[in-house]
């Protein structure tokens, strides 16, 4: 047992835990062949359905799904008309898509650090780097904690700027007794397998503002006034183009599929819960972690359990321990690499060494595995092959 399964001892497990995967059960079979026996396939009455249940579920006014969550954040940096010349604060850590978005407009992203504790976006840093061109803050509810929107919204409010709230981590979430998709001037969501809830690719904004609901519904769709499309399209071709526009529909299939998910939503959540709480529990007195902890006022949703390494504990580095726990069969992750030292944003000037708090914490990250289908003995599995490396690695 004590042998590293990267030194050629057994590993803790036989295969592989991956870090997230789907839940499907047969209701989700049954919804999706139910479209595919009907006579829509992509936009028809599940799409509609889906926003109406997304609404219902979150508490905002209005939902505009589309087929993925980059998407969603690309309709949402066009519906606050960002563009070039302008500048976007996005945390230095996140999904890059957070920022690609900001590209996909021609304006220009600018990093925040993080806030150390939370590992999301530090709004003392997000007023620092405010200038008169600043458009729009978005902010990343990272792993599914909400971000200190008390202080981010104070920000936003004095300068009057808009915040897109990245919840691809945070559906069911609440910050404040408040559920999130009702924080914010928008919230994107993402559907992708590992998120919350899944339609294999999807995502969806939720705003309380018809007039940018309106934008988003005709951007997904080519840019077609949709108001003119509605009178006439029965009895006529007429169409109109009237802002550019892309194909970033989502089908009936993924809609019905999303519905079904919808459902479950909460169980989900409550089990995420369970998990972390069971992790907190049995991982407390490792000296090797520092475990994730709730800010004040925050239900996080738990989309991630990401812990960091005390690497004065230990005589190895982070690449060490994420190949000893893989060996183990312990499918971990690193969530993420800072975006601004990608090579795209390298390219475009960016340099690294800006942000202290997220570059020094990058290196010590690493998720555990995390998803509604783990049962309480893959848990200690995960806790078991952490001790194991521990106990090798140990100084
Ligand atoms: C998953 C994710 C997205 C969107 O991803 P899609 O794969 O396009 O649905 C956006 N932001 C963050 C932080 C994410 O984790």
């Amino acid at each position: 047992m004590n042998e590293l399964a990267i030194n050629g001892g057994k590993p803790v497990r036989k295969t592989l835990l991956p870090y997230a995967t789907q839940s499907i059960d047969e209701n989700d079979i049954n919804e999706v062949v139910k479209v595919l026996r009907g006579s829509w396939l992509t936009t028809g009455p599940a799409v509609k359905a889906f926003e109406e249940k997304l609404c219902d579920y979150t508490g905002a006014k209005y939902a505009v799904a589309v087929n993925t969550g980059t998407a969603a954040l690309h309709a949402a940096s066009a519906a606050l008309g960002i563009g070039p010349g302008d500048e976007v604060i996005v945390p230095a850590i996140s999904f890059v898509a957070s920022s690609n978005c900001i590209l996909y407009q021609g304006a220009t992203p600018v990093f925040a650090d993080l806030d150390p504790v939370t590992l999301t976006i530090a709004p003392d840093d997000v007023a620092r780097k405010l200038t008169p061109r600043t458009k729009a803050i978005v902010a990343v509810d990272y792993a599914g904690q909400p971000c200190n929107y008390d202080a981010l919204d104070q920000i936003a409010r004095e300068h009057g700027i808009p915040v897109i709230e990245d919840g691809a981590h945070s559906l069911g979430a609440a910050y404040n007794g408040r559920k999130v998709g009702t924080l914010e001037d928008l919230t994107i969501l993402s559907f992708h397998p590992v998120k919350h809830i899944t339609t294999a690719e999807g995502g969806a904004i939720l705003t309380d503002s018809l007039e940018r609901c309106q934008k988003m519904r005709s951007f997904r769709h080519h840019g077609i006034d949709l108001d003119l499309h509605a009178r006439g399209s029965t009895n006529s071709w007429i169409y109109d183009v009237v802002r550019l526009g892309y194909n970033y529909r989502i089908p009936d299939t993924s809609c019905a599929l999303g519905i079904s998910q919808l459902d479950k939503a909460n169980i989900w959540l409550e089990r995420r819960r369970e998990i972390a709480e069971l992790y907190s529990r049995l991982l407390a007195d490792l000296p090797m972690l520092q475990l994730p902890q709730e800010a004040p006022g925050c239900n996080s949703a738990w989309h991630l359990y990401v812990v960091r390494l005390n690497l004065d504990k230990i005589r190895v580095g982070r690449a060490e321990v994420f190949a000893a726990l893989r060996a183990e069969n312990i499918g971990v992750n690193v969530h993420y690499i800072p975006i601004p030292w990608m090579t795209l944003y390298q390219n475009l000037g960016y340099r690294k060494g800006q942000w202290p708090v997220a570059e020094h914490e990058y290196e010590r990250l690493l998720s555990l595995p995390m998803y509604p289908g783990m049962s309480d003995s893959d848990v200690e599995d995960v806790v078991l092959a952490c001790r194991k490396i521990y106990a090798a690695f140990r100084k």
